[in-house]
């Protein structure tokens, strides 16, 4: 395992007009880490990847594997194995013969060349699955034999592009947990692609989040979904209330603002925030942070049910509380609630966050 550094990357296609893909990217990834590139479709992820994989070389900026500088290195010298997508498997070939191919090229002699793919075999539990054609495997021992094919190099780094969007919604997860145990086994470090947030959360230690070619946050899921750094990682992790509410003072690592409907609360915010009396702060509030409870407590903000949504774990409701449209989501709600109720909200202050626009 080695640790990756990517320096100032960006790149810029030559059909790709005025606008980089991505641009300006620093990040640098531990060595055994399991790093996840996580955003919206376009935001530059894959380009990203490929860069380490080394199919796409930066326009400007620099690339390190430890050390040694591998910008402009071809990718058959980067000792990085790489899953697709679509896998890329060749479908004429046994399972075998798919995950000895960066072998062969490698030139390892046929003895040890079998016993390393009965290795990697057994890493992703396919023992015994060597001579079957790929046409006779399911999706998920499809994907299986793309991770075997890509450990039995023993890669420096493993670099996984959404490898499990073609699995149905109960193999992906299922599937995310093995991805983990075998990355963590196999002693590589991971960079993973992905733009689906919960998949990003419960496999990654730590997250980069991407927004038109550029890092929004890095920071480990419990970081990124409690502290989000601006009003769009708070939005695309998981679900937000980005409230706009006037700035009546604060301190350091506190922002005082006004609630709609009258009344004032002080919110954490990370320290440096900048924010003066007279201008307007985003705070984000989770839908699990904001309490139900009667008109008639004290503090509590009023409002209107508008939607009410019971989804088993939790009901989904949106508040209409002076004009701002609350998403809230509460384990309990009172028997015979309903659209139209007046009700109070509690809002959970240690909760709420001052973000960046
Ligand atoms: P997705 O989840 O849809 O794969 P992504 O976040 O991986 O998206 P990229 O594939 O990295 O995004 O694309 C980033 C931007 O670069 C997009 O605007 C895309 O259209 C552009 N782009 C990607 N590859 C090329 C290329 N070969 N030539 C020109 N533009 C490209």
């Amino acid at each position: 395992m080695i640790d990756v550094t990517l320096e100032s990357v960006s790149k810029r296609f030559a059909r790709g007009g005025d606008t980089a893909a991505v641009a300006d990217v620093d990040i640098t990834i531990a060595a055994g880490e399991f790093f996840t590139l996580l955003g919206p479709s376009g935001c530059g992820k894959t380009t990203t990847l490929r860069m380490v994989a080394g199919f796409y070389f930066p326009t400007s900026g620099r690339i390190r594997f430890g050390t040694e500088d591998v910008t402009r290195r071809p990718p058959n010298k980067r000792d990085t194995g790489m899953v697709f997508q679509n896998y890329a498997l060749f479908p004429h070939l046994s399972v075998a013969q798919n995950v000895a191919y960066g072998l062969k090229i490698r030139k390892v002699g046929r003895a040890e060349s079998q016993r390393r793919v009965e290795e990697a075999l057994g890493q992703v539990h396919l023992a015994g699955y060597g001579d079957r054609r790929i046409d006779e495997l399911s999706g998920g021992q499809q994907q299986r034999v793309a991770l075997a094919r890509a450990l039995v190099i023993r890669p420096k780094t493993l670099l996984l592009d959404e490898p499990l969007s073609n699995l149905d919604a109960k193999l992906r997860e299922e599937t995310r947990t093995e991805i983990r145990r075998i990355q963590q086994e196999a002693g590589t470090t991971g960079i993973y692609v992905t733009h689906d947030q919960a998949e990003a959360m419960a496999m990654s230690d730590r997250i980069a989040v991407m927004q038109a070619g550029r890092v929004q946050q890095i920071g480990a899921p419990q970081e990124i979904y409690h502290r989000p750094a601006t009003s769009f990682v708070a939005r695309f992790i998981g679900r937000s209330n980005v409230l706009t509410l006037p700035v009546l003072g604060g301190t350091e690592r506190t922002v005082t603002v006004g609630l709609p409907g009258g009344g004032e609360i002080d919110v954490p915010a990370p320290a440096g925030h900048g924010l003066r009396q007279g201008e307007t702060a985003q705070v984000s509030v989770r839908p699990e942070h904001i309490g139900l409870t009667s008109t008639t407590e004290a503090g509590a903000l009023p409002g209107q049910i508008v939607e009410l949504e019971f989804t088993g774990m939790a009901t989904n409701l949106v508040v209409d509380t002076a004009g701002e449209r609350m998403q809230m989501a509460a384990v309990d709600v009172p028997a015979g609630i309903a659209v139209g109720d007046q009700v109070g909200l509690r809002l959970n202050r240690d909760r709420m966050w001052v973000v960046r626009p």
